[in-house]
C-alpha cells in the first residue's frame, strides 16, 4: 500500500486525496492506494521537465538510445509481473496482459534506434554557393493524457517517440489505472533517464488533465480517450495555438462477404469483438454480413461466444476478462437494452456473477439491426457486437463508411477484386483484410480518420512529426 501521487523531478511524490485502485475482477482486492494531485503539482513538473528538456535535448543520441534500449530490456524481462499487475488493474486476460506489457517493451527498444536517424536531408539552393538544410528538433515539455484501457502501451508509445527526440514530458494516467503508468516511469529511472525528463501527476482529467492541456509552457498534448474530451481538449490547444494529438473513439466495421472463409470470418469477429473485452478503440463492433452468409455466420459465431469463459482475469481459463468499472458496465448494459428496444435480436449481453465479486458481463450479439441504430451509431467499449445485413459488397462498402469513426476498418473475403476496392475506398486510416480489425504491429502508423483521429500520426517512423518541428537552414 503506498499513497503515490506521482513522480517528480525523478522523485516519488505523495498527496493528500486518497483513492483506491480496485480489481474489477475481484472488487474486495486493493490493487494500490494512490493520491490525486492537483494543479501545483503540474506547475511544479512542468518547472522541472523544462529544465531537464535542454540536457536532454543536447545529449548525444546514444544516451537516448541507451535509456530507451535498457528501459525496453527491463519491461521485456518483467512482461510476466507487469502483464499480472496489469490484468490485476485493468482486467483483461493474464495473456493478454503479458502480451501488452511485452509490445511496450518493444515499442521502447524500436525508439531507441529512432534516437541515430534523426536525421534531415540537404538540398542545394537555387542560389549557387548556398546550402540548405533541413533538421528535426524536439518542441520542449509535452504533455499526455491517456486512457485506462491500455494502461502501459500508451503511455510506452507516447512517451518513447516524444523522449527518444529530445523532449520531456508530464503524464496524466487515467485514474482507474494509475500503477503501470507509474511502473513504467519508473523502469525508465532505472534505467538511466536524467531527473526530470519523465513527470507523471496522477489526478482527475477536469483538475490535471486540464492543467496539463492548459498550460502555457507545454508545447504539444498527445491524448487517447473519449471524443467529447478529445474536441475539448482541441478547442483548447487551438486557442493557444498548441500542437495537439487525438486518438479518440472507434465504431469499426467487419465485412463478411458471401465468398469468405467462414472460419477465417468467424474467429475474425469474435477475436475483434470479444477479447480484450471489446475494450479497444479498434474491437470490430460492427459486423457488416452478406445475405448468403448471413444465418450461417449469425449461428456460428454465436455459439462460439457462448462458449468464451468469462471469469477473473487472473485465472487461466479465463478468456473475457471483467469490464473496467461498475460505470462502464452500466453504460454497456445500457446500450445492449437500447438495441432491444429498437429491435435488434440479442443473444447474451446480461451481467453475471463470477466466483469474486466484478464487472462480469456475457459478450453480446445484437443481431438483426439497422445501420442507423444507435448500436451502430456510437461506441460502446465493451463485449458487444452488432450485425447488419447487406445485399452486396457495394452496399457493404456504404455501411462500413457511414460512420462518424474511421480507424481500422475490416473485411473477410476470398476476392482479390473485392479486397483490393476494399483497401481503396474504406475510410480508415487502418484496413485489415481476413484479420480482426483489432491488432495491431508496433513499428507502423496507427491512427484513424475523421472523429477517430486528429493530428499526425502515432507509433513508427511516423510518430517523429508529432514530437519535432522543422528548421529550415541556408548557408552562405
Ligand atoms: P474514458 O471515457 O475512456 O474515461 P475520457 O476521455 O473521459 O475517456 O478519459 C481519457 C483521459 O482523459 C483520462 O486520463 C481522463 O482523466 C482524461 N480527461 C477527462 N476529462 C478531461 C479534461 N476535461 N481535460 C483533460 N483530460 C481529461
Amino acid at each position: 500500500m503506498e499513497d503515490i501521487g506521482g513522480i517528480i523531478g525523478g522523485r516519488r511524490v505523495s498527496g493528500q486525496l486518497l483513492c483506491d485502485n480496485i480489481n474489477p475482477s475481484d472488487t474486495g482486492d486493493i490493487v494500490s492506494r494512490y493520491a490525486k494531485l492537483d494543479s501545483t503539482s503540474v506547475d511544479e513538473a512542468v518547472a522541472i521537465a523544462r529544465n531537464a528538456f535542454a540536457g536532454w535535448a543536447n545529449a548525444s543520441p546514444e544516451v537516448r538510445f541507451d535509456v530507451l534500449d535498457k528501459a525496453g530490456d527491463l519491461v521485456l524481462q518483467r512482461a510476466a509481473q507487469l502483464g499480472e499487475l496489469l490484468s490485476r488493474e485493468e482486467g483483461k486476460t493474464l495473456p493478454e496482459g503479458i502480451g501488452e506489457a511485452g509490445r511496450a517493451g518493444r515499442i521502447l527498444k524500436f525508439f531507441a534506434a529512432e534516437t541515430l536517424r534523426m536525421g534531415g536531408e540537404y538540398l542545394p539552393s537555387t542560389r549557387p554557393g548556398v546550402d540548405v538544410e533541413i533538421s528535426r528538433e524536439p518542441l520542449g515539455v509535452i504533455g499526455m493524457i491517456t486512457p485506462w484501457n491500455f494502461p502501459i502501451a500508451i503511455p510506452a508509445w507516447k512517451i518513447a517517440p516524444a523522449i527518444a527526440f529530445g523532449n520531456s514530458v508530464v503524464i496524466k494516467p487515467a485514474e482507474a489505472t494509475p500503477a503501470m503508468a507509474l511502473a513504467l516511469v519508473e523502469i525508465l529511472y532505472e534505467a538511466g533517464l536524467p531527473d526530470g525528463v519523465v513527470n507523471i501527476v496522477l489526478g482527475s482529467g477536469s483538475v490535471v488533465g486540464e492543467a496539463i492541456v492548459t498550460h502555457k509552457d507545454i508545447a504539444a498534448i498527445s491524448f487517447t480517450g473519449s471524443v467529447p474530451t478529445g474536441r475539448s481538449i482541441a478547442r483548447k490547444c487551438a486557442e493557444q495555438l498548441k500542437k495537439v494529438q487525438l486518438e479518440m473513439g472507434g465504431k469499426n466495421p467487419l465485412v463478411v462477404l458471401n465468398d469468405a472463409d467462414l472460419d477465417v470470418a468467424v474467429n475474425c469477429a469474435l477475436n475483434g469483438a470479444f477479447f480484450s473485452t471489446g475494450q479497444r478503440c479498434t474491437a470490430s463492433s460492427r459486423l457488416v454480413v452478406q445475405d448468403g452468409i448471413h444465418n450461417a455466420f449469425v449461428e456460428k459465431l454465436a455459439a462460439a461466444m457462448q462458449k468464451l469463459r468469462v471469469g477473473h482475469a487472473l485465472e487461466k481459463e479465463t478468456q473475457i476478462g471483467p469490464v473496467v468499472d461498475a460505470r462502464q458496465l452500466a453504460s454497456i448494459l445500457d446500450y445492449v437494452a437500447v438495441a432491444k428496444d429498437q429491435g435488434a435480436e440479442v443473444i447474451g449481453g446480461q451481467a453475471i456473477e463470477g466466483a469474486t465479486p466484478g464487472f462480469y458481463m456475457a459478450p453480446a450479439l445484437c443481431v438483426s439491426t439497422d445501420r442507423n441504430d444507435r448500436i451502430n451509431r456510437e461506441e460502446v467499449f465493451g463485449p458487444v457486437a452488432s450485425v447488419v445485413k447487406v445485399g452486396s459488397f457495394e452496399e457493404a462498402l456504404d455501411v462500413a463508411n457511414d460512420t462518424e469513426f474511421g480507424l481500422s476498418s475490416g473485411i473477410c473475403t476470398t476476392s482479390l477484386k473485392h479486397a483490393r476496392e476494399f483497401k481503396r475506398k474504406a475510410e480508415a486510416g487502418m484496413v485489415m483484410v481476413n484479420l480482426p480489425t483489432a491488432g495491431v504491429d508496433y513499428h507502423v502508423p496507427f491512427g484513424g480518420r475523421k472523429a477517430s483521429s486528429h493530428g499526425s500520426r502515432e507509433q513508427g517512423r511516423y510518430a517523429i512529426e508529432h514530437y519535432t518541428t522543422v528548421k529550415t537552414a541556408y548557408v552562405g
